[in-house]
């Protein structure tokens, strides 16, 4: 996955100066936080199937190779195939490989951060194949080579006028309208025989169940049905943390994922398929199942949780840092505060290091986060990890140093004797104005204290006697 290309501060102050943006984020946040609220309020067990959620993530991650294997094994037994990726690379070589095998030029294609993630588009281009995107947001994107800016609403950050003068020059010749019904006509009728003729469809996935080895997507425009109906050959690019253990398990994500993403009830389409069944929908299944720093971040006991995430995006659209900057400044596929700890795990702290920063703290994230991932901890956790990543051998050396000394009462008796001999050329009245390098930063807007005449522990001493 590729790290953000400069940090989060830089990026974030380019995008501030954007108004159109702000407008645009600002009105559809709001509108999707406004929905989410009312129908969370309509369930009197939300907190109940919170911690549903959570349990069923944790023992997943908990017993991870038990269910990958149940998976392969459930899958294989129904006609699929199991590809396993350890990297973009791999996974993308494994797509490119059915499309080769297929003869295809173009494969149509359903929204999937996952395969934005592999960056696979680019992958099958260099192969000769062209992705075909079908979700209208990510087709608008496409066309104009621009790429996503919120997990739901990739692309939020256009308006509708925009889309008409892109349309215009693309797909929908002499397009005037820019009502949003004639625009989904024109993506519509240029789609239509895109998914009739495609003979590979290729999908991201929500969830795989262990116990069965089924698939599934949820979606809202039913381009996703399409994609992974009509075409003979389906492939599926799953992230290997989105199983869950049994078909019931469904039942709790499928009522959380669609109140807390787009405010609806339920999903206008939840497409669910085991295996290959004869005469109905793809004859050849090949789902790859992918590791891509996944089981690196499983590694960390604090920062695992991110991988319970069901990219609702429900945290972007509360989070004030990104309700104000946009998805593009996170430089990351995932952008907001799932991106915030989630895009550092995967490409190395030391290559997203501003990333768990760009937070306020808050604590909205959490609060509507439906499987309850503690994000401001994680973020504090990485900040931490930052830290320790980017401090100079100097400064790593001395807190050594610090640490050998407070470990013993008498280093350290020794060591306040030996500064308060140290202190006494820099000692102005009460005060030390200006203490020399290396230390010298710290007193170049404040004053420092000197140690007082008598230790605590001398005091103590003291006093006992
Ligand atoms: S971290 Fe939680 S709130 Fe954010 S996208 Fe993931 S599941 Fe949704």
């Amino acid at each position: 996955m590729r790290a953000p290309a400069e940090s989060f501060p830089l990026a974030a102050r380019h995008e501030l100066a954007n108004a159109q943006l702000r407008a645009n984020l600002a009105t559809a946040t709001a509108t999707i936080r406004a929905k989410r609220s009312a129908v969370v309020s309509e369930l009197p067990d939300w907190e109940e199937l919170r911690e549903a959620a959570q349990a069923i993530k944790t023992d997943v991650l908990a017993r991870l190779d038990d269910y990958l294997l149940q998976f392969e094994a459930a899958l294989e037994a129904a006609g699929g195939r199991v590809h396993w990726a350890r990297d973009a690379t791999e996974a993308c070589a494994a797509v490119a490989e059915v499309a080769r095998s297929q003869g295809v030029s173009e494969v149509v294609k359903v929204k999937s951060l996952t395969t934005d993630e592999i960056e696979l588009n680019a992958a099958l281009a260099a192969a000769g194949v062209h992705a075909i995107e079908t979700d209208l947001a990510e087709l608008i994107l496409q066309l104009d080579g621009d790429w996503p800016s919120h997990i739901l609403v990739p692309a939020i950050h256009r308006n509708r006028t925009e889309i008409r003068d892109l349309f215009a020059r693309t797909i929908a010749p002499g397009i005037a309208s820019n009502d949003p019904s004639d625009l989904a006509e024109a993506a519509r009728v240029y789609l239509r025989t895109k998914f009739l003729e495609a003979r590979v469809g290729i999908s991201g996935a929500n969830f795989g169940v262990a116990e069965t080895g089924t698939i599934c997507v949820v979606e809202s425009e039913g381009n996703g049905r399409m994609c992974t109906t009509l075409p003979p050959v389906l492939v599926t690019v799953l992230g290997i943390e989105k199983l869950v253990p049994s078909f019931a398990d469904l039942e709790v994500f499928l009522q959380l994922l669609p109140r807390s993403s787009t405010g609806e009830r339920m999903n206008p389409y939840t497409s669910l398929w085991t295996g290959v069944a004869p005469g109905d929908g793809p004859q050849e299944l090949h789902v790859i199942l992918l590791d891509n720093g996944r089981t690196r971040v499983l590694r960390d006991e604090v920062g695992r949780q991110a991988l319970h995430c069901i990219r609702c995006s429900a945290c972007l659209n509360v989070c004030p840092v990104y309700t104000r900057t946009g998805g593009h400044a996170y430089g990351s596929v995932y952008p907001g505060p799932i991106g915030a700890i989630l895009t550092p795990q995967l490409v190395g702290i030391e290559r997203a290091a501003s990333l768990p920063f760009a937070s306020s703290l808050c604590g909205a994230c959490y609060e509507v986060c439906p499987v309850k991932i503690d994000i401001p901890a994680v973020l504090l956790h990485l900040r931490a990890e930052a830290v320790r990543a980017k401090a100079p051998k100097s400064e790593r050396a001395a807190m050594a140093a610090v640490a050998w000394i407070f470990a013993s009462a008498s280093r350290l008796g020794l060591a306040e004797r030996l500064a308060h001999v140290l202190q006494r050329p820099l000692v102005r009245g009460d005060v030390i104005r200006r203490l020399p390098p290396p230390l010298a930063g710290w007193t170049r807007t404040r004053d420092l204290k000197p140690l007082a005449s008598k230790s605590f522990r001398d005091w103590w001493r003291a006093e006992r006697r």
